[in-house]
């Protein structure tokens, strides 16, 4: 998997995102569910990653990309800022948990451990095949999955 798309300005990591998972695996009935809960049409779910140029719309005009490039700044990882009122204000809190998890995560750790450990969590322990992050039954195997981003 090319990397350099998977990172997102926002600070999380575009290989476990729902959209992004559900396009490359060519998921209907997961394109169904994201499409419904957001208004578009399944066909419309198509996305390889916030730094490849093929992205779904609303990542298109994220409002924090637009800050993150304005600043010439790789992600939010690196802004002194975060997390800022955009962050904060995101009308989605689940994310707004996530990119804390992620930021900080990176921020410790450093990026390469960082992706490392997002991928482990993610990846079913029982038949070892990448889940996306939201995900709490395995799509191939069916096995719980724990909740990963406390
Ligand atoms: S929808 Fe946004 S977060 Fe998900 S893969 Fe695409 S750019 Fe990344
Ligand atoms: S101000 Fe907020 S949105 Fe902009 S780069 Fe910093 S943390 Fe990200
Ligand atoms: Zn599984």
């Amino acid at each position: 998997m090319d990397n350099s798309k998977l990172l997102a300005h926002c600070g999380v990591y575009c290989g476990v995102c729902p959209y992004l998972i559900a396009y490359k695996n060519k998921d209907d009935r997961l394109k169904q569910k994201l499409a419904k809960s957001i208004g578009i049409k399944p066909e419309k779910i198509i996305c390889e990653g916030c730094n490849s140029d093929l992205t779904i719309f609303f990542c298109r005009v994220c409002k924090i990309k637009e800050c993150v490039q304005n600043k010439s700044i790789q992600s939010c990882a690196n802004c002194e800022e975060f997390p800022c009122d955009l962050i904060e204000r995101f009308p989605y809190k689940e994310f707004i948990k996530k990119v804390k998890w992620d930021v900080n995560y990176q921020k410790k750790f450093g990026k390469e451990q960082w992706i490392s450990k997002t991928i482990e969590l993610n990846t079913c322990p029982t038949c070892q095949t990448l889940q996306h992050w939201r995900a709490r039954i395995c799509k191939s195997c069916g096995t719980k999955l724990e909740e990963r981003y406390l």
